[in-house]
């Protein structure tokens, strides 16, 4: 695609882009010179006229402009994408054997800003999350074919991000073979069914690969050092942490959603892992009032997952969603028994990994409890953070074990 315009900062603006932060808010913007379109590449000016970037322009966003390159001889065109695509996918070959869950490409962090595709074994699904990967959409579905030989491309562009670039929902397949209403993953030697159509993001919380194989590794740990290990999954969607501590080892996962159709999948995914379905209960409940029943009833447990949706949407947000996670962590704490573990996590951006350490430390204080930090936890290696680009930073964990008493 042709240069399509220029966009000059203000004065002290080029900081950012200097340190290759790809980010330009309308605000940063002093003049435009030609009418771009949506997602037509414009060269980006400091105040002097220096050269800063090469970016995607955005007129309907805030975000402005979304940098693709900082080095002036890129042209960004249909083989400079193509082999964006590729890298990124090669990138991750090596957690081929973990999974057929992988995330190919990841925005910002792959160079390719506001562009996801997930390969879920034969099939992708892509959300294209701003007005630059938007425009070029079709390239990008040659080149993720090509470059990974998949069955087909799903598109799951539904995500909120779309309104604010402008763009309208879009949703349905895109290239080749539709996608079948369940499609069969391999995580660590477990298996799941994903639904690509209807399901939470692009079906599967990929993000969480090698948090559930912790949580296996210390469901196998519980069960040796005593008789019955017991789990608790709050929040489980479709019960991937579940079937990780079952097939680690505990011998009851008491699993608990909101969702009835996730439920519904998660005990789908449960039998496809032959499981015993005596040792499985399941809960339609909200969390909240879940974890005080649980208390009530004198319950306790060796392992517990509380893995809550994105509370802060926005920093506006994050004293509401503070008390949220507090709440529940407060609520788990109680319920852990001594020696037990807590995997807790926070996806929300927003939200910083010290924040939420002190959050969870005021719980712990609140709860009465002596624990300690065994390890910090994150998203997996297929969602790389970029370093000039904090702000992909989302999913946070801490593995809190409870001191003997
Ligand atoms: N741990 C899961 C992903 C969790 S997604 C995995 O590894 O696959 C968050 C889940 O929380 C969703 O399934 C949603 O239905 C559920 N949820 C949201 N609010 C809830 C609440 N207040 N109580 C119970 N479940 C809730």
């Amino acid at each position: 695609m042709a240069i399509a315009g220029e966009i000059t900062l203000k004065p002290g603006k080029e900081r950012s882009l200097l340190r290759r932060h790809p980010w330009i808010y309308d605000t940063a913007v002093a003049r435009v010179k030609g009418s771009p379109a949506a997602g037509a590449t414009v060269a980006v000016r400091s105040h002097e006229g220096k050269w800063l970037a090469w970016a995607a322009y955005s007129p309907d966003s805030t975000l402005r402009a979304r940098c693709w390159s900082f080095i002036e001889s890129d042209s960004i065109d249909a083989d400079w994408l193509a082999a964006r695509v590729r890298e990124a996918v090669a990138r991750r070959r090596h957690l081929e054997p973990a999974s057929d869950a992988l995330r190919l490409v990841f925005g910002e962090a792959d160079g390719l800003p506001g562009l996801v595709a997930d390969r879920y074994g034969e099939h992708l699904v892509v959300q294209f999350q701003a007005a630059g990967v938007e425009a070029r959409r079709e390239v990008l579905l040659d080149a993720l074919l090509a470059a990974t030989g998949c069955a087909g491309i799903y598109d799951r562009s539904d995500s909120a991000g779309r309104q604010r670039e402008g763009l309208p929902p879009t949703h349905g397949p895109v290239r080749g073979a539709e996608p079948p209403s369940r499609i069969a993953i391999r995580e660590h030697g477990r298996r799941f069914h994903v639904d690509v159509r209807a399901g939470h993001k692009t079906g599967f919380y990929i993000d969480q690969r090698d948090n559930r194989q912790r949580a296996s590794t210390l469901a196998a740990r519980a069960a040796g050092d005593r008789t019955a290990a017991e789990a608790l999954n709050c929040f489980c969607y479709t019960g991937a942490f579940s079937v990780a501590m079952a097939a680690g080892g505990a011998a009851s996962v008491l699993s608990i959603d909101s969702s009835a159709e996730a439920l519904a999948l998660a005990q789908e995914n449960w039998a496809l892992n032959a499981l015993p379905t005596a040792a499985a209960q399941w809960q339609a409940a909200n969390v909240f009032e879940a974890l005080r029943a649980l208390r009530a009833e004198g319950r306790g447990f060796d392992l517990i997952v509380l893995d809550p949706p994105k509370f802060a949407s926005s920093h506006h947000h994050v004293d509401r969603a503070a008390r949220a996670y507090k709440d529940i962590n407060l609520g788990a704490l109680r319920l852990l028994r001594p020696g037990g573990h807590l995997l807790t996590f926070s996806c929300s951006g927003a939200i910083s990994v010290d924040l939420f350490q002190k959050i969870v430390a005021g719980a712990v204080i609140d709860a009465g409890v002596e624990t300690q930090l065994l390890s910090r936890l994150a998203a997996g290696e297929d969602h790389p953070l970029r370093m000039t680009h904090p702000e992909g930073e989302y999913l946070k964990g801490l593995l809190l074990q409870r001191v003997p008493d």
